[in-house]
C-alpha cells in the first residue's frame, strides 16, 4: 500500500513552533534516560556481564572485546612448519585467485631441497583484500589461512596495510604426514627434530581448507551425499 502523506493544514501550536521544539526535547530526553536507567537488551550473553545501574549493554571497547566467532575470516597468515618456515611452496594458485590482485610473490629455491620453492616475498595489501577466502581454498598446502581471530588494524597510512612475510609468517605450526619436507628430509632439519615433526604430523586433509573456518554441523560433503541418495531414490521409483 503506497505511503500517504499527512498533508493537512498545520494547527497553532504547530504554526507557533516552540511547543513543538520543547516536546521534541522531552521525547529525546524520555528516550535518554530509558536508555541509561532500564536497558532492553535481550541477548542472555550480554544480560549476563555485570550492569549495576542498567541493564546497557554497551561494550566497552577496546577495554572489553567480543571474541569473533568460529569461522570468522580474519588477517591472514602464512602458515609455519615446525621447523619456523613457511608451509608455502609458491605455486601462486592464491594469488592467481584473487579476485582483488592483491597477493604478491616472488618464489625462490630451497638450497637443500632440489624440488621445493618457498616464497622469498609474499606480500597482501590488505587493504584492497575484499575477504572473501578464496586464497585459503585454494592453496593445496594450507599455507595461507584467515583464522587469526583479528580484524585489519586500523592506521594513518596506507603502507602500513600492506603486509610481507616476515609479518604475515606467525601462529601455530602445522605438519601434515605427506608434506614432501617430511618424506624425504632437508639438510637444513636435523634427524631428531625431522622425527618429532613426523611425529606430530597430522593426516593430510582431503581439502587444504581451514578446519577453523568451517561452520559446526554444516559439510558440503554429507548435503552432497544425501543428495546423490535422494537421486537415487527417486531414479529407483
Ligand atoms: S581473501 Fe580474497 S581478496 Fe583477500 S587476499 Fe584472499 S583471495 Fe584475495
Ligand atoms: S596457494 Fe598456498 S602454497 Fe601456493 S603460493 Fe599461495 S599460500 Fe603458497
Amino acid at each position: 500500500m503506497p505511503y500517504r502523506l499527512d498533508d493537512t493544514a498545520a494547527d497553532l501550536r504547530e504554526r507557533l513552533y516552540f511547543p513543538e521544539v520543547i516536546r521534541g526535547v522531552g521525547i529525546l530526553m524520555k528516550q535518554f534516560l530509558r536508555n541509561f536507567f532500564f536497558g532492553r537488551e535481550k541477548n542472555p550473553d550480554m544480560l549476563a556481564r555485570d550492569r549495576s545501574l542498567s541493564q546497557n549493554a554497551t561494550l566497552q571497547y577496546p577495554e572489553e572485546r567480543v571474541p569473533y566467532p568460529p569461522g570468522y575470516r580474519g588477517l591472514h597468515r602464512l602458515v609455519p612448519r615446525e621447523d619456523g618456515r613457511p608451509r608455502c611452496v609458491a605455486c601462486y594458485m592464491c594469488a592467481t585467485i584473487c579476485p582483488a590482485q592483491c597477493i604478491y610473490i616472488e618464489a625462490g629455491e630451497l638450497p637443500d631441497d632440489p624440488i621445493e620453492k618457498y616464497p622469498t616475498k609474499f606480500v597482501i595489501d590488505e587493504l584492497r583484500c575484499v575477504v572473501c577466502g578464496f586464497c585459503v581454498e585454494a592453496c593445496p598446502k594450507d599455507a595461507i589461512r584467515m583464522d587469526s581471530g583479528e580484524h585489519a588494524p586500523p592506521s594513518y597510512t596506507r603502507a602500513a596495510q600492506i603486509w610481507d612475510e616476515k609479518r604475515l609468517l606467525r601462529g601455530p605450526p602445522v605438519s601434515y604426514q605427506y608434506d614432501p619436507w617430511l618424506r624425504r628430509g632437508a639438510s637444513s632439519i636435523p634427524a631428531e627434530k625431522l622425527a618429532e615433526m613426523k611425529a606430530n604430523a597430522k593426516p593430510f586433509s582431503t581439502v587444504a581448507t581451514d578446519e577453523y573456518a568451517q561452520t559446526p554441523g554444516f559439510s558440503v560433503k554429507n548435503l552432497a551425499a544425501e543428495a546423490k541418495a535422494r537421486g537415487e531414490t527417486l531414479a529407483r521409483k
